[in-house]
């Protein structure tokens, strides 16, 4: 597969979502298109729309030291979101949001095709995993599940930004990581 093509592809279609979100800037992914790990967050904030880029604002400091701790970098992972534009007012995207870009994103890990995927907070797991309800229910677990005609090792931690408000949680991120981490050495895949 021309995975550069495939992805200029997808991005076109998804361009002609930009009318649900008017003069917002579509924020499609970072990293490196051949990693082993895909990193699905939940929608662009102001900085991201501003910088055209995931993950880039406060949340992505976090989201980098903690990629840090565990050795990895944007040149060794992949990034993107569920939603590709910046819901306004901040907001979460709805469900009815999280279902039309859901198509997108499978097209998405499709064309990328990692091994792992790590999803960050409820809209990614809610998007991938089908989950609504309460984001500790699945929290550090890891699935091997289908999406489109392939497997992937999916393991499902907090948001990052949700230690801006709760950093007592770190812990579980970090060990989530960890959990990760270990799965990528045990394979020797970085
Ligand atoms: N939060 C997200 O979920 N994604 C970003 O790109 C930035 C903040």
């Amino acid at each position: 597969m021309d995975k550069d093509r495939e992805l200029s592809k997808l991005k076109n279609s998804i361009l002609k979502f930009n009318k649900n979100f008017p003069g917002k800037n579509l924020v499609f992914s970072d990293g490196n298109k051949d990693a082993k790990v895909m990193i699905i967050g939940e929608a662009p904030g102001r900085t991201e729309d501003k910088l055209q880029k995931p993950f880039v604002g406060r949340a992505g400091k976090i989201l980098d030291s903690l990629l840090e701790s565990i050795h990895l970098d944007r040149s060794k992972v992949y990034i993107t979101n569920v939603v590709n534009y910046r819901p306004d007012k901040n907001r979460k995207p709805n469900l009815e949001e999280i279902n039309t870009f859901k198509k997108l994103l499978f097209k998405h890990i499709e064309i990328i095709s990692p091994k792992y995927i790590l999803l960050l907070g409820a809209t990614a797991a809610a998007a991938v995993l089908n989950h609504i309800g309460p984001l500790s229910e699945i929290r550090g677990e890891c699935k091997n599940i289908k999406i489109i005609n392939s497997y992937f090792d999916i393991l499902t931690t907090f948001h990052p930004a949700f230690l801006l408000r709760q950093p007592t949680k770190k812990k579980f991120l970090l060990k989530d990581l960890l959990k990760l981490a270990k799965k990528i050495n045990i394979n020797k895949e970085i």
